[in-house]
C-alpha cells in the first residue's frame, strides 16, 4: 500500500511513532512539507508574519537535513506550498494512497486543520493520527482530559505521580521508497518560498557572536548533538539548578527548546538522557530533578491548551478572571518591542530577542510582566511578538506562559514581576544589561 507522512512538528527520524507504526505491507511513502500560509502568514494582533525571520531559518535548516536523513534510508521529502487539506487529498488520490500518517497537535488551530484534512480526505483514505510531540502519552493519563487540574503542583504530585513515561522508539533503519514515478518538489529557498506565497521575503538573520543559543543550526543531527553535548559529554544535567536563572552564554540551560519546538528532538529522548545521567552518577540529581520539571512543564502547558481549546488564547482567564485594565497605545508597545521602553534591564532582553530570536526564561518572565503589569498593554499583543520572533515559539508554551504572566491562566494570585529587584538579583553586576545595551 502507499501512504503519506504528512510532516509537522515531528521533524525527526527518532522516537517517531508516526514512522514505526508504517503497516508492513508499506511499498511506497510519500514524506510531505506543506509551508502552510496561515501558518507562514500575518497574525491577528500585529499583521506580522507569523513565522519570523529566525524561526524561518531554522525551519529550512531542519528540512535540509531532514531531507539528507530520509535519503540516507532510502526515502525523500516533498515539499509543497499550500493549505494541507487541499494539497494532501489531492496529492492522496493522484498516487492512490491508503492511508495519510501524522503526529496530532493539541491546540485549536492545529487541532482544527486536522479536522479540516479528515474531512477533505472522505472515509475513504483515513488519517492515522500518533502522539509523538509530548513527553506523556495522553493515552496513559490516568484521568479524562476534563478532569486535568487547574494548578501545576496537583497535575505533577496527582497525576504524574501515577505515569511512567514511555522510552522513545529507536529510529527505522530503512524507509519505504517514494512513489514509483514521483519527483519531489525541491525545498524552496527562503526567497522563492516568499515569492510563492505572495509574501515581501525576509532577510537571513546575521549570526550575533553574543547568541546564548549553540552555533550548531537546524535539524535532528544538530539536536542530537547538542543533547549528547549538553548531557553525556560536559554532564552539565548536574548544574543545571544552579544555572537556570542565569542569562549569558549557552551553558546556563539546555537550549532544546529550538529543536524541541519543531519536533527535531523528542522529549521521550531528552527524559532517556537525564536517566541516563542519573544512571552514570548514581544518584538523583537536583539538576536532573528541575530539568524533568521543566520538560513536565511543557506537557502541562499542552494538556492544558487541549482541554481550554479556544479559551486558551482569550483575553480573559481560564477561571474567567478579568486581566487587569490596559490602556492600548501601539507607541508604547512599539517602544517595548524594539527594546526602547528607557529600563535597561527590559531592552537588553527585547533586543537579545530581535538579534537571535532567543531569550531566557528569566528575561520572558521580566518582559513579559513589564508589558502588562507596567505598560498596561494587552498580554495578547506581547504573545504574538514573542510567535513572530522566537525561535522555539510553540503555541501552547508560549500563550499558556503568557497567559500565566497576565493573571489569566489557572492562577488567581497576582503575577507581576518586580523588575526592578529583579534585575539586581539575576543581572548584579549589569553584564547582561551591558552585553545588549546596543
Ligand atoms: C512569556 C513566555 C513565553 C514563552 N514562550 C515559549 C515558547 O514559545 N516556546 C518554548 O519552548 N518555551 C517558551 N517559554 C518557556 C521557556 O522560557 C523556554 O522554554 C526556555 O527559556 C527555553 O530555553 P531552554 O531550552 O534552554 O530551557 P531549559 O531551562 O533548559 O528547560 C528545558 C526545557 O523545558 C521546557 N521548559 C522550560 N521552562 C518552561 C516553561 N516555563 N514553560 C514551558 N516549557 C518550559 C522547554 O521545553 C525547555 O526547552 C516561554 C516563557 C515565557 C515566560
Amino acid at each position: 500500500m502507499t501512504v503519506l507522512y504528512w510532516l509537522r512538528n515531528d521533524l525527526r527520524l527518532h522516537d517517531n511513532e508516526a514512522l514505526t507504526a508504517l503497516p508492513a505491507d508499506t511499498t511506497a511513502l510519500l514524506p510531505v512539507y506543506c509551508f502552510d500560509p496561515v501558518a507562514l502568514g500575518p497574525d491577528a494582533y500585529l499583521g506580522l508574519p507569523r513565522t519570523g525571520p529566525h524561526r524561518l531559518a531554522f525551519l529550512l535548516e531542519t528540512l535540509a537535513d531532514l531531507q539528507q536523513r530520509y535519503a540516507a534510508l532510502g526515502s525523500g521529502i516533498h515539499f509543497a506550498v499550500g493549505r494541507p487539506e487541499e494539497v494532501l487529498p489531492t496529492l492522496a488520490r493522484q498516487l492512490g494512497a491508503q492511508a495519510i500518517h501524522a503526529s496530532t497537535e493539541h491546540t485549536t488551530e492545529e487541532e482544527e486543520a486536522e479536522e479540516a484534512l479528515t474531512g477533505a480526505l472522505g472515509p475513504q483514505i483515513p488519517l492515522r493520527r500518533f502522539e509523538t510531540l509530548t513527553l506523556l502519552h495522553p493515552a496513559d493519563l490516568p484521568i479524562p482530559l476534563s478532569r486535568l487540574p487547574f494548578s501545576f503542583s496537583k497535575f505533577r504530585f496527582d497525576v504524574f505521580s501515577k505515569m511512567t513515561v514511555r522510552p522513545p522508539l529507536p529510529a527505522p533503519q530503512q524507509l519505504p521508497p517514494l512513489p514509483v514515478g514521483f519527483a519531489p518538489a525541491p525545498l524552496p529557498t527562503a526567497a522563492e518560498l516568499a515569492a510563492q506565497l505572495g509574501q515581501p521575503a525576509q532577510s537571513r538573520p546575521t549570526p550575533d557572536r553574543r547568541s546564548a543559543l549553540p552555533a550548531l543550526g537546524g535539524g535532528e543531527t544538530a539536536g542530537l548533538a547538542r543533547l549528547h553535548d549538553y548531557a553525556v559529554e560536559r554532564h552539565l544535567i548536574g548544574r543545571y539548578d544552579d544555572t537556570r536563572n542565569q542569562m549569558l552564554g549557552e551553558a546556563f540551560s539546555t537550549k532544546f527548546s529550538p529543536w524541541l519546538a519543531n519536533g527535531s528532538l523528542s522529549a521521550r529522548q531528552i527524559w532517556a538522557a537525564i536517566d541516563g545521567y542519573d544512571a552514570t552518577h548514581g544518584a538523583r540529581s537536583k539538576g536532573a530533578m528541575q530539568l524533568r520539571l521543566e520538560l513536565l512543564w511543557r506537557d502541562y502547558f499542552r494538556l492544558l491548551a487541549q482541554r481550554a481549546g479556544p479559551d486558551f488564547f482569550r483575553w480573559r482567564g481560564l477561571r474567567d478572571q478579568r486581566p487587569k485594565p490596559t490602556r492600548p497605545d501601539r507607541a508604547v508597545f512599539e517602544d517595548w518591542a524594539a527594546g526602547r521602553t528607557g529600563n535597561a534591564f527590559v531592552d537588553a532582553n527585547m533586543r537579545e530577542l530581535e538579534a537571535t530570536g532567543f531569550m531566557s526564561n528569566r528575561g520572558r518572565q521580566n518582559v513579559a510582566s513589564y508589558l502588562i503589569h507596567d505598560l498596561h498593554q494587552d498580554w495578547r499583543w506581547g504573545a504574538a511578538w514573542f510567535e513572530h520572533q522566537l525561535i522555539d515559539y510553540d503555541a501552547a508554551s508560549n500563550w499558556g506562559n503568557w497567559k500565566y504572566i497576565a493573571g489569566t491562566g489557572t492562577d488567581v494570585r497576582d503575577t507581576a514581576f518586580d523588575v526592578a529587584q529583579q534585575a539586581r538579583r539575576y543581572d548584579p553586576q549589569g553584564r547582561y544589561t551591558r552585553t545588549w545595551s546596543k
